[in-house]
């Protein structure tokens, strides 16, 4: 029997799960038992109820236009709770799709708007509706690196997106990109860091190549939930984050 418990939504896990993104779960269970953790897992999708209170950790995957048009109506329903369990400082780990979809809107490949909550503050715009003279029309696809600004960390990752997107003001960057294109192959951004939500283009599964975002988003979700708990490393971490 593992010390902590944790409970994950993995929100719409059967309509957004592109190349593998279910593997920063996989890496998510992995860190978190040398952390003396387990994980329960439960995917949150259509017509199901989000209770934020009933939730300790999240993941968004990413996917194709057709199924974030899907999610893109029943998640306005999930509103308020994401939005609570954001504020709350839980942590969240937004993939491509997911990401796009916790912003304002998304326009597809086709020009259609698809609203997303809005509870972050970016947008994001379709390849061919925002083409500066530098950018041939195609999606944005290959690796990428970015190293994020405070802390020096290096990410590691695959992009594939059609989107272009752009940070709100209370949004930082995940990192600033060193190979790739990032949010919008503009102004040198990769991904976003609201609080404790993190998002990113990452594919791969991100968590799986930087572990030390894992281990850091299992240690907020900890200290939020096991107020009183000593979560050093005599407590059976055997890393302590530096990120
Ligand atoms: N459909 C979105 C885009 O093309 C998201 C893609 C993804 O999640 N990989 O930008």
């Amino acid at each position: 029997m593992a010390k902590y418990h944790l409970h994950l939504a993995h929100l719409y896990g059967d309509l957004l799960n592109t190349y593998g993104d279910i593997g920063n779960i996989i890496a998510l269970k992995y860190y978190a038992k040398q952390m003396d953790t387990d994980i329960q897992v439960d995917v949150v999708s259509i017509e199901d109820d989000f209770d934020p209170d009933q939730f300790d950790i999240a993941f968004f995957g990413g996917g194709q236009d057709y199924e974030q048009m899907v999610v893109s109506k029943d998640i306005q329903t999930k509103k308020d709770g994401i939005k609570k369990f954001i504020e709350d400082g839980k942590p969240m780990l937004a993939i491509c799709g997911g990401y796009q979809l916790l912003g304002k809107y998304y326009v597809g490949a086709d020009g259609e708007k698809i609203p997303g909550i809005g509870v972050l503050d970016h947008y994001t715009l379709t390849q061919s509706e925002h083409r500066s003279a530098q950018q041939n029309q195609s999606r944005f696809i290959g690796d990428v690196e970015i190293q994020n600004e405070d802390t020096g960390a290096k990410f590691h990752g695959f992009e594939n997106h059609n989107g272009r997107t752009f940070l709100g003001e209370n949004e930082r960057p995940l990192g600033h990109v060193l190979a790739g294109h990032g949010n919008n192959g503009e102004d040198g951004t990769e991904g976003a860091i609201y609080l404790h939500t993190y998002c990113s283009y990452f594919h791969g599964p991100i968590l799986t190549r930087n572990g030390e975002l894992a281990k850091q988003m299992l240690l907020e979700a900890l200290s939020i939930k096991y107020p009183d708990a000593d979560l050093t490393p005599q407590e059976g971490l055997i890393v302590q984050p530096t990120f």
